[in-house]
């Protein structure tokens, strides 16, 4: 015989049970803890359906895959430059891909596999997800990589460099000035450019670019110190990036080089075509083996830094 009420208890024991069941597997979830959801319940304005609807993009969010969020944050992750907000990483995807030894389209598994690898050789935390920190270490590493001696150039170490070498053929004999070392270093680049039909690059002979291209030709090169002052003086709203108060140009090894759009202009949408252009993308692949290191921020800025990388 059952004692009265036994039934009573069992039911309760089984409802306690699967409550818990269910708590447990909110939990692992990442749903919020009760009181936490008490707390954004009585949030004012807040309807049930509304709350439901937050809590159901609240969870969605929290099971997002790293490939989906690479997707997003490549447009969306808020960071700073330059003393300037910037928005999402997607301008420098080919410098990313080329670090990451990368061929997987950003918002695939193997994109966040790649960078998982980077992450962990870079001491990171191996998330795959392209954050603020792993950005922030990629720029510093790009960063570190660029001419570190902004000594100006004396005059011997300079050579003038032909008319049609420039953009702007009518550019002035003392505005034509390349370290020399550079200038035999740009030649090397611009044959192997030229060679590969790929980049459809008009030539001329078999090395140079013919007069009307416009790609790959120089748009400035040697700035002395009473130049960039004097384009400081004409232009004061140009930003701190653009006129450098200590410009690798000084050198003679910093080569702007015309990669479509804008000439030199870093807004992004002009940033965005220069990027998408195969000249560009062939630089970020090659200008290495030439001893060009780029600027992340500028598409058209490399610096010749020397030694030859593999
Ligand atoms: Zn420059």
């Amino acid at each position: 015989m059952k004692p009265p009420g036994f039934k009573r208890l069992a039911t309760l024991a089984v409802l306690e049970l699967c409550l818990l069941m269910v708590f447990a597997v909110g939990t692992r979830l990442g749903q919020p803890s009760a009181s936490s959801m008490l707390v954004e319940r009585a949030e004012p304005g807040l309807s049930v359906v509304d709350y439901q609807a937050a809590m159901t993009k609240k969870v969605g969010a929290a099971s997002e895959s790293r490939a989906q969020r690479n997707a997003a944050l490549q447009n969306e992750l808020v960071w700073t430059f330059g003393g300037k907000p910037q928005h999402g990483w997607y301008l420098y995807r080919a410098l990313i891909n080329r670090l990451l030894n990368n061929k997987h389209d950003v918002a695939a598994d193997g994109f966040a596999a790649s960078l998982a690898r980077w992450q962990t050789n870079s001491g990171l935390s191996p998330t795959g997800v392209l954050d603020e920190s792993t950005l922030n270490a990629m720029i510093s590493g790009w960063q570190g990589r660029r001419l570190k001696d902004r000594t100006p150039a004396q005059p011997d170490q300079l050579m003038t460099a032909p008319a049609s070498d420039f953009f702007d053929p009518a550019r002035p004999v003392e505005l034509r000035q390349v370290e020399r070392q550079t200038y035999a270093a740009y030649q090397r680049l611009v044959a192997a450019a030229v060679g590969n039909r790929s980049l459809g690059l008009a030539r001329h002979g078999k090395s140079e670019l013919a007069p009307a291209e416009r790609y790959l030709k120089i748009i400035s090169s040697f700035r002395s110190r009473e130049y960039q002052e004097k384009l400081r003086r004409e232009s004061p709203n140009a930003g701190s990036a653009g006129l450098a108060v200590n410009s690798p140009h000084f050198t003679g090894r910093a080569l702007d080089l015309y990669v479509g759009g804008e000439p030199v202009d870093t807004k992004d949408s002009n940033r965005a075509i220069q990027v998408q252009g195969r000249v560009y993308q062939w630089l970020v692949r090659n200008a290495g083996r030439f001893g060009f290191e780029p600027y992340f921020y500028e598409p058209w800025h490399w610096e010749y830094v020397g030694a030859s990388k593999p």
